[in-house]
């Protein structure tokens, strides 16, 4: 099947090559995020492959589905960027990569805790520029504190397990129970309680109407002061504007994001030459006690291989006319926006 790639870097051309060796498929690469714009050059594919960032917004689906597009292969497990009712109504096949490495996210989330509690990032430019002083480095241990996880699916309970080793304490919030946090021992509460008491929170639950800037105003101000805070679900659970109020108060005293709202005009690409417009991620910048990383917490090479593998075998179910278990469809999304 002919499959237009959009948003493609050597990796991800890399990793989808391997996997296409027995399907034969046509991967025909393009670098730019797929927009109304640039969806042109999917003319004539009945297959577009997306990932996170690209805009699969009503008009664009339209404007796919008149080229002759039958087929959206999403290289990702989040959805929320896609309409799904305009691809139900346009009679779009959506299938998606559900999961590839918990793993992958959970850990980066560990190293985003480690980095800020122990201020790693720091040190590591002083003792290169032979600073071995130890002043503003204080930590804390991580023993007995307590840690309120938001979402405890896939990625979530692999933090409850790796945090568990730590010896924290783990409150958890979801709208499902998941009886593998259970019995690690975790105690679901609801969020006004896992606000007050953790001293660590972390979000994995997915973006939804109902989870839009679940981090805000009011829900930072129900949490510890000093709190640490981090994000590698999406952007845009947290309101920026709240959280840099926050910072500047002292009620956050750690932050750590892999993800942020307007990641789409930044994230993925090299803009060390270019002026930053986005004053909002720049303020975020400013403060020594928030890390940022690019949008990478699922990029490990195990996890690279299993989303290309399972993005080829959703591609050749379509094309072989068999049902794809990883389809999405507009009810799915309703039921999980109901659910959450
Ligand atoms: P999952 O579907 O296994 O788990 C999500 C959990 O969130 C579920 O248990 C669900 O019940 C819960 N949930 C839904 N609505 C909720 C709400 N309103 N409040 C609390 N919990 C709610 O998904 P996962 O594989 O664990 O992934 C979690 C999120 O991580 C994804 O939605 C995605 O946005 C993000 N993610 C980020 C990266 C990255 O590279 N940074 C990579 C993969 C996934």
């Amino acid at each position: 099947m002919k499959v237009a790639v959009f948003s493609t870097k050597a990796y991800d051309r890399q990793f989808l090559e391997a996997a296409n060796s027995g399907h034969k498929h046509e991967l025909v690469f393009f670098e730019p995020r797929l927009t109304r714009d640039t969806a042109v050059l999917a003319s004539g594919f009945p297959a577009v492959c997306a990932f996170v960032n690209d805009q699969l917004d009503a008009e664009t689906l339209k404007a796919l589905t008149k080229q002759g597009t039958r087929l959206i292969a999403l290289r990702s497990a989040g959805f929320n960027h896609v309409d799904l009712i305009a691809a139900t109504e346009l009679r779009l096949t959506v299938v998606r990569v559900p999961a590839y490495s918990p793993y992958a996210v959970a850990e980066h989330t560990i190293g985003l805790i480690l980095t800020l509690n122990r201020k790693i990032h720091r040190a590591y430019n002083r003792v290169r520029e032979g600073n071995f002083s130890l002043d503003g480095l204080l930590g804390f241990d991580m023993h007995s504190r307590t840690v309120g996880i938001i979402g405890t699916g896939k990625i979530g309970v692999v933090v409850a397990q790796i945090l568990k080793g730590f010896g924290c304490q783990l409150l958890t919030y979801d709208v499902y129970h998941n009886p593998e946090c259970e019995a690690l021992g975790a105690k679901y509460v609801q969020l006004p309680e896992l606000f007050a008491a953790s001293d660590i929170i972390t979000l994995h639950c997915p973006l939804t109407p109902e989870t839009y800037h679940l981090i805000d105003d009011n829900a930072l101000a129900q949490m510890k002061d000093g709190v640490m805070l981090i994000n590698t679900s999406r952007g845009a659970l947290v309101d920026t504007e709240a959280v840099i109020r926050a910072l500047k108060s002292g009620k956050v005293g750690y932050l750590g994001l892999d993800v942020y709202e307007q990641e789409s005009d930044l994230f993925f690409e090299d803009l060390s030459n270019a002026v930053i417009q986005d004053d909002v991620f720049q303020r975020l910048l400013t403060f020594p006690n928030v890390i940022i990383t690019g949008h990478q917490a699922f990029f490990t090479d195990n996890a690279l291989k299993k989303i290309a593998e399972t993005t080829i075998a959703n591609i050749t179910d379509f094309e072989q006319g068999h049902p794809c278990r990883n389809e999405i469809s507009a009810e799915r999304q309703i039921v999980t926006k109901s659910a959450a």
